[in-house]
C-alpha cells in the first residue's frame, strides 16, 4: 500500500507536543491501493484510495491532529 503525504496548508493551533501517529478512522474510504496520510502527523485521513476516486473537498480537517490539510488537485473531484 503505497501511502502518500498531505500538504499541511494549516498547522493545528495546539503545536508542540510530539506524538505517534493517532488510531483514527479515515475520513474517506477507497477500494484502491494508496493512503493519504496527513502531513503533520501521519494518521491516515483517505484509505486505500483508487486512481479513478476522488475527494468531494479540497482541504480536511486531520482528526487526529487538527492540522488542516489539502488535497492534491489530482484527488479532487
Ligand atoms: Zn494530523
Amino acid at each position: 500500500m503505497a501511502s502518500i503525504a498531505l500538504k499541511v496548508t494549516n498547522p493545528p493551533s495546539t503545536d508542540g507536543h510530539h506524538q505517534s501517529p493517532p488510531d483514527v478512522k479515515p475520513l474517506f474510504r477507497g477500494n484502491g491501493s494508496t493512503d493519504y496520510v496527513c502531513g503533520n502527523c501521519a494518521a491516515v485521513i483517505a484509505a486505500a484510495m483508487g486512481p479513478t476516486q476522488h475527494v468531494i473537498v479540497d482541504t480536511t480537517i486531520c482528526p487526529g491532529c487538527g492540522a488542516e490539510n489539502e488535497f492534491p488537485r489530482e484527488l479532487r473531484a
